[in-house]
């Protein structure tokens, strides 16, 4: 398992607005770092970052001490797994969608991680193909459903970093505890940024980060950051 480390980045979308100004901290091999903060603090776009659907304009990102920029697009994205905000499905089966990156994936793993994820019952009663279509053939998945279907496909990856970008943030509450659990044991061990949206949900964490607009505003364990609060 490797570190992860950003190292005073910068980023903007657009010249002239700058999204994250210098930000620098590490995640050490195995272990869990947390950003909270206000929507639009930048979070999402850390995960962005990291995952290389974007490049920082200075400072760097490593693994393992390599600028990402150094790696295959196609060994980063074996190193990492990502459950994104919102999530785009293949038109295809619920089954090929969690396979998608394990395509020597067995009946029976598929099975267990979309049963981990609760969207078990969609693979049977889809098995044909075209499950996220809208329309007559299609069976049309809310917003929660698809992010089942993200975290299906990152619990049978079993990458050695794992990002969660509010991954149960979709849930109905009857899933969002069970599924929860499910996301805390997988990160056991695992290099993760969890991008929470309550302090609470990340009690655990090695350092949580408060992120607001682009700036680490405070840093520390859970209870260092209550008692400054
Ligand atoms: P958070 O995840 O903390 O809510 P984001 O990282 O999604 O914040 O967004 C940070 C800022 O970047 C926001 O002001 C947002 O509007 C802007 N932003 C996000 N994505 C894009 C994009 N693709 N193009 C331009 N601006 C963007
Ligand atoms: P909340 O709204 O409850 O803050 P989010 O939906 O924003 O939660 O995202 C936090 C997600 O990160 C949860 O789905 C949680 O399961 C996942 N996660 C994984 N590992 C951890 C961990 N060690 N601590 C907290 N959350 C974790």
């Amino acid at each position: 398992t490797p570190t992860v480390r950003f190292e005073n980045v910068r980023f903007a979308y657009e010249a002239e607005r700058p999204i994250l100004h210098g930000l620098s901290f590490e995640i050490p091999a195995g272990k869990t770092v947390a950003v909270v903060g206000p929507s639009g603090a930048g979070k999402s776009t850390l995960s962005r970052l990291l995952y290389r659907f974007y490049d920082v304009q200075e400072g760097r990102i490593t693994i393992a001490g390599q600028d990402i920029r150094q790696v295959t697009q196609a060994s980063l994205r074996r190193a990492i797994g990502i459950v994104p905000q919102d999530t785009v499905l293949f038109n295809d089966s619920i089954a090929f969608n969690i396979a998608y990156g394990r395509t020597d994936a067995s009946q029976e793993e598929i099975e267990q991680a979309a049963r981990a994820a609760h969207i078990h019952n969609f693979i049977a009663a889809q098995p044909q193909g075209y499950a996220t279509t809208v329309g007559e053939r299609g069976l049309k998945l809310s917003g929660g459903e698809k992010q089942r279907v993200a975290i299906a496909r990152t619990l049978l990856k079993d990458p050695p970093i794992l990002i969660f970008d509010e991954a149960t943030s979709a849930l109905d509450s009857a899933n969002e505890r069970a599924i929860q659990a499910e996301l805390r044991a997988a990160a056991q061990g695992k290099t993760t940024l969890v991008i929470a949206h309550r302090l609470s949900t990340v009690v655990d964490a090695h350092e949580i980060l408060v992120l607001d607009a682009g700036q680490i505003v405070e840093r520390g364990n859970h209870q260092q950051l209550l008692a400054l609060n």
